[in-house]
């Protein structure tokens, strides 16, 4: 869920020019090959994701939620709503979802230097971040991070280790917590810095994920000078800035826009995967059908409950556990209609996985629906529900706000 500006209040008919302009706008930019690039996660699309990046850019439309004076575009929840229905019904390609992590934070917590170097390159998908969080022993207990960050005259002398660093091997700068102090709670100790990913003393190694390929690495730091100037907010008052930050990439892991898609290109999959003359096959597609019903109620459940919180954020009344609410829900469907193509396709879904992974090119997913495709989803997918913090995680922070207060005497 992002948090929106209070635009204007829009007319029926207004938003239906409105919408009406969308769809001009994406019928004229938006290719057939972007529309039909792949997109299990946020890497195999790589390459559309950016030139689309940079076409919504172009038109003023990358970042619609961010305040007007850095880019954003002042739209009402309803005109955000029609925004995303049009690309959601004409397959756009998503955005990275870093943008929507480190813009809020640069220009909620950043220095002017940071705002005017970093902002507009990030807005118009000129640069790639990664996020370094996690470290061998420090996922859901971030705050015990031990990547030590000691100051030298105007630079930090940066030495550590961070673990499942999403497009490292890619990645202009990385926005990565540190631990500048060991005095105190070890929250009180972490800072936050933007380290260019040129910088003498970083290696990267690959690590290959469950679907057979590399979007993840090992980051290791050896004696890394990062200026002092790349310091956002305070020094040992990142804690806060993480946290600002780990909201945000919750509401953006596994947008509903995307998961509609998925659940339709998996329909189509268990349509043409069944003979219906068949007795026992049409059983187990009815079986399926319904399953995938029930999928697209609770989306259509989470998307009320998103569209609600989008109208409470204008009036900075989110409920405080809506972004660990949606992200439990949405990746545990996420999961489910991944599932159901599997399912549906049976062993056909592997065989296609393991001839994409031996012979990956990008060329190999598009077109209509098949296994491979299916199989990614399924496979890359069980990372959902670990990656920006774990099901059980989400769980302890819900009840941390709803739960303690509802079972109080
Ligand atoms: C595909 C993928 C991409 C990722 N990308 C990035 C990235 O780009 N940058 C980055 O910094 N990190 C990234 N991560 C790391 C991710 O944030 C961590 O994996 C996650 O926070 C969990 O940490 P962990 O792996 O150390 O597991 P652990 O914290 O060791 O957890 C292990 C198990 O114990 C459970 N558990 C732990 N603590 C509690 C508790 N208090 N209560 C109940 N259960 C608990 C967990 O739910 C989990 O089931 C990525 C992970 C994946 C899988």
């Amino acid at each position: 869920m992002i948090e929106l500006e209070a635009g204007p209040e829009v007319e029926p008919s207004q938003a239906e020019a409105f919408r009406q302009e969308v769809r001009a706008f994406l019928a004229a930019n938006l290719t057939k090959e972007l529309a039909d690039a792949p997109r299990t996660s946020l890497l195999i699309s790589e390459i559309p994701q950016q030139e689309w990046h940079r076409i919504l850019a172009a038109k003023g439309w990358a970042t619609p939620s961010w305040p007007v004076e850095f880019g954003g575009t002042g739209w009402s929840a309803e005109q955000h709503q029609v925004f995303e229905e049009e690309l959601s019904r004409a397959n756009a390609p998503p955005l990275s979802a870093f943008l929507e992590m480190i813009g809020p934070v640069l220009y909620t917590y950043g220095t002017e230097a940071q705002i005017s170097r970093h902002l507009a390159p990030l807005r118009e998908g000129e640069i790639l971040w990664c996020q370094g969080y996690s470290e061998p022993g420090s996922g859901s207990d971030l705050a015990s991070l031990r990547t030590r960050a000691v100051r030298d005259g105007d630079d930090y002398v940066v030495n550590g280790q961070k673990i499942w660093t999403t497009y490292a091997h890619q990645a202009d700068w990385m926005f990565a917590l540190v631990r500048t102090s060991t005095e105190g709670r070890p929250q009180a100790g972490i800072s936050f810095l933007l380290i260019d990913m040129t910088t003498p003393g970083i290696t990267i190694r690959p690590i290959r994920s469950i679907d057979g390929l590399h979007h993840l690495n090992e980051v290791f730091f050896s004696d890394v000078r990062v200026p002092v100037d790349n310091l956002v907010g305070a020094e040992n008052a990142g804690w806060t800035i993480a946290k600002f930050l780990l909201e945000h990439e919750r509401s953006g892991v596994g947008s509903l826009l995307t998961l509609k898609g998925q659940l339709d290109r998996v329909r189509a999959v268990a349509d043409a995967a069944f003979d219906l003359t068949d007795p026992g096959q049409a059983r187990e597609h009815g079986a399926i059908d319904y399953a995938l019903c029930e999928c697209e109620i609770t989306l259509q459940a989470l998307d009320a409950f998103n569209q609600r919180q989008a109208a409470l954020s204008v009036r900075r009344a989110v409920h405080p556990a809506g972004p660990s609410m949606m992200k439990l829900a949405v990746t545990e469907v996420q999961q489910k209609i991944a599932e159901l193509g599997v399912r549906a396709l049976g062993i056909d879904a592997l065989r296609d996985q393991s001839a994409l992974v031996e012979n990956y090119r990008p060329e190999l997913m598009r077109g209509p629906p098949g296994g491979a495709l299916v199989m990614l989803h399924y496979l890359f997918g069980r990372a959902f529900t670990i990656l920006g913090g774990t099901s059980e995680i989400q769980r302890n922070l819900i009840f941390r706000s709803v739960g303690a207060s509802a079972s109080a005497p």
